[in-house]
């Protein structure tokens, strides 16, 4: 795995969020993103050589809404660029790891993604993330 790509951070509102973390990091926000098949509202900060993605459940039975009744707002997961999301798919899971998906699936800003189970990674739950014009 190379660098932390980006961490994602779960709110109620990007409404409330946006303009917080633009005040807090002094930056404006480069980008929004809805995605569909993950139910959530997306927005990217750029913070040197990473990123906070800002995440709002887009519908009330959507992963972003679950969490936040469970766990409150924060730090949702921690995403890694790899070079090749495929063999190190493959090689998490002959380490044991469980793949939350078994495919490479479209994520936001533009890269392929498969998260990990957290009950693998300390209650962490960890996200590849490649470059999607880079495969
Ligand atoms: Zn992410």
């Amino acid at each position: 795995m190379n660098n932390v790509e980006h961490i994602g951070i779960a709110v109620k509102s990007l409404a409330v969020a946006k303009p917080l973390f633009e005040k807090l990091l002094n930056t404006s926000c480069y980008k929004t993103e809805r995605v569909e098949s993950e139910g959530v509202e997306t927005a990217f900060f750029k913070t040197g050589e990473t990123k906070i993605e800002l995440l709002e459940s887009a519908n009330e039975s959507g992963v972003i809404s679950k969490f936040i009744e469970r766990k409150g707002e924060g730090i949702h997961h921690i995403a890694f660029s790899v070079t090749d999301i495929h063999s190190e798919m493959e090689r998490l899971k002959s380490e044991g790891f469980k793949l939350l998906n078994e495919t490479p699936k479209k994520g936001a800003d533009n890269k392929w993604v498969c998260f990990l189970h957290p009950k693998d990674t300390q209650g962490v739950l960890i996200e590849l993330c490649q470059e999607r014009d880079s495969e």
